[in-house]
């Protein structure tokens, strides 16, 4: 097994804990303070000071796709920063074209471009944009359920679950995509749920005014919102209905890109051809921060002549221009992508299956790769959701035990790095039996 690589001293767990009083962090109340302290990381491992071990079936922000700490993309990094650790975005730089090139390789035919931003929302607010600019039109349609970002058009297209006022925001309608255990037609197969809410769609783009819409955005697998793995048909019918009324389609696919769904992208296991597509997080693992729009010869064509009002200080960042060409290499060499797709097939799935069986406040296990959700209900026949604090409480034990999960409302998602080894699964799945079996969770 790896070792912990940090300095071993339960000391500096107590200072960085004390440190922590200046930082402000996001998401919360700054009175609560975060009490796990991570401070090296290997593969799918992190560590404290005092060198308590944690197996990371979070991947952090569900990014760390190769592990962390590749020591190909942790050499890149620091070759580059040896080169060039800055540079002005209207440069010509071999690692910038590099990691461009490497990029438009994994896309569908007719993306030639990369736009680089500094994460996830940027890259989502200047597909926006572009969406625009390109249609002349103003109205974004995204589903409540879904998470592009926490920035001025993202948190808005972002749906109301979580939505953040922003009076500035114009232009932003909701619908509802597929969500089958939680549908209005529960009982019914996935392909009525396709047919479902594409007559939903239709309507909401007939009663906004086709000619008003620039775009429909969607996540390709809406990630944070509970892993909903789109139902046969629904992406396609989706593009069909954007076709239909010269509306754009973004696919946001920072989340479920780059392996995480044991494809290269998630939309190669669909028959739709988006005009925008939106990335970040595994594509260079988080290693340095990056993000992007991949643009379509079409979209990109706009732009031709006529200037794009948008640009970044660090768009296209040398560090994290080499970590994209290092990660991207380094999944391509080692078979990382095909490696979550079979661990997918192999260990996740038949491991939660089990899960569910031993225990019934799970309500549904739902997934693919390295990217699955566990719905936690009181009750199977109602599905009633746990409470949040039911899943704060299981995910505390489970911390305790030396697993770190990632947890969402009444959710814990099972996202470890693509490079998962099956033991590790199991490794994780019995202390989730452990912790699961403990008490009854469902009344607790
Ligand atoms: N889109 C999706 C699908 C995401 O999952 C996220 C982050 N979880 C974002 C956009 C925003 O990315 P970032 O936090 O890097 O701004």
């Amino acid at each position: 097994m790896t070792q912990n690589p940090a300095d071993l001293s339960a000391d500096l767990d107590a200072r960085a804990r004390e440190l922590d009083a200046h930082v402000f962090h996001s998401w919360s109340a700054q009175a609560q303070h975060p009490s796990l302290v991570i401070a090296s990381g290997r593969g799918c491992r992190v560590w404290d000071h005092a060198g308590r071990e944690w197996l990371d079936v979070s991947s952090q922000m569900v990014n760390t796709n190769i592990g962390h700490q590749h020591p190909s993309v942790v050499s890149a990094i620091r070759e580059q920063a040896e080169l060039l650790t800055t540079v002005a975005p209207a440069t010509v730089n071999l690692a910038r074209g590099e990691a461009a090139r490497r990029i438009v390789s994994h896309a569908p035919a007719g993306f030639q471009k990369v736009f680089f931003t500094n994460g996830g929302a940027d890259a989502v607010e200047n597909a926006i944009r572009m969406a625009r600019l390109h249609t002349g039109r103003d109205k974004i349609l995204s589903t409540y359920r879904s998470y592009h970002g926490n920035t001025g058009a993202a948190i808005v297209a972002t749906g109301d679950w979580r939505r953040i006022p922003n009076e500035f925001a114009r232009g932003h309608v909701h619908f509802f995509g597929p969500y089958l255990y939680r549908s209005e037609f529960w009982a019914t197969s996935p392909e009525q749920e396709a047919e479902r809410a594409l007559r939903h769609l239709s309507r909401v783009i007939e009663a906004e005014g086709p000619a008003s819409i620039a775009a429909v955005l969607l996540e390709t697998v809406p990630g944070t919102a509970g892993i909903l793995v789109p139902p046969p048909g629904y992406l396609a019918g989706v593009r069909e209905l954007c076709d239909r009324h010269g509306i754009l389609l973004i696919l946001d696919e920072v989340m479920c890109g780059f392996g995480r769904t044991g494809r290269w992208l998630a939309l190669d296991g669909y028959d739709v051809r988006p005009d925008l597509i939106t990335f970040a997080k595994g594509v260079n693992s988080g290693y340095v921060p990056v993000g992007g729009v991949i643009v379509s010869e079409q979209v990109a064509a706009t732009f031709d002549e006529r200037v794009f009002p948008g640009g970044l200080t660090y768009s296209g960042h040398p560090l994290a221009m080499a970590s994209i060409v290092a990660a991207l290499d380094a999944m391509e060499s080692e078979g990382i992508v095909d490696n979550a797709r079979r661990i997918g097939a192999e260990a996740i799935a038949p491991g939660l299956a089990a899960l569910a069986d031993r225990h019934a406040v799970i309500g549904e296990v739902r997934g693919e790769g390295v990217f699955w959700a566990i719905e936690f209900v009181v009750d199977r026949a109602t599905r009633e959701p746990v409470p949040a604090s039911t899943i704060a409480r299981i995910k505390a034990a489970l911390v305790d035990r030396g697993v770190l999960p990632f947890t969402a409302e009444n959710r814990i998602h099972f996202v470890p790095p693509c490079i998962v080894t099956a033991e590790e699964v199991d490794e994780a799945i019995a202390v989730f039996d452990e912790v699961l079996g403990s008490t009854d969770w469902a009344r607790a």
